[in-house]
């Protein structure tokens, strides 16, 4: 079974799939934790390369190709290895962050983006996607308010977390059967609760 968890910056996806795993880890289940950009040492690297400010202008192709074989990576050595031994993945971000971050808030098109990381991947999708939809002042708010500067994409403006936002709700209207979309601002525990529950019932199908 793999999910991904997708959203602004800010939405919480970290902390759900945190309480995920420990709840499908309760059960027995083995479970895989891992994230976008990153999940492999080349892909460590590559997400400080396309994070971190101090590299100068980065141009939104070079961008989108930097974020795909952060990913190739990612799905070749970490996820497909992990769900041919039966674990379950959960995925701090995936393809959708492409298609809403370097189509729509780059431009480039959600279809060149789709296409060329359905390529990167081989065609691997997740089984189940949560969207955790945040309003993107909330989420400016909520992760200055922990510790870390913002990263290069983060220090982005309001406006381009708006079309962000606007990206990903269309991609899961396009596909309901494939996605859980939840309001980021409910309470952790209902989030955790709410996500279980659709994950059990996939368990069980
Ligand atoms: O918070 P997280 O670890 O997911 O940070 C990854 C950063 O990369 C975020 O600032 C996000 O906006 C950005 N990103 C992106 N395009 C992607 C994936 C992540 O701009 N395809």
């Amino acid at each position: 079974l793999f999910i991904a968890f997708e959203g602004g910056d800010g939405a919480g996806k970290s902390t759900q799939a945190a309480r995920l795993a420990e709840a499908l880890e309760t059960r027995g289940l083995r479970v895989l934790r891992t994230r976008e950009p990153g999940g492999t040492p080349i892909g460590e690297k590559l997400r400080s390369l396309v994070l971190d400010h101090g590299h100068g202008h980065i141009d939104a192709h070079t961008e989108a190709l930097i974020f795909a074989a952060s990913r190739a990576a990612h799905a070749s050595q970490v996820i497909r290895p992990a769900l041919e031994r039966g674990e379950v993945v959960l995925t701090d971000r995936y393809i959708d962050s492409s298609v809403a971050y370097q189509g729509a808030g780059r431009d480039l098109g959600a279809d060149a983006v789709r296409t060329l990381n359905e390529w990167a991947t081989s065609g691997l999708q997740p089984d189940l996607t949560v969207l955790l939809d945040v309003d993107p002042a909330d989420g400016r708010r909520r992760r200055t308010a922990g510790d870390a500067a913002e990263d290069r994409l983060e220090s982005e403006a309001d406006e381009f977390h708006s079309t962000i936002r606007g990206a990903f709700l269309e991609l899961a209207s396009s596909r309901p059967e494939t996605y859980l979309v939840l309001p980021a601002d409910l309470p952790v525990n209902e989030l955790a609760a709410r996500i279980l529950t659709r994950v059990d019932a996939l368990l069980a199908s």
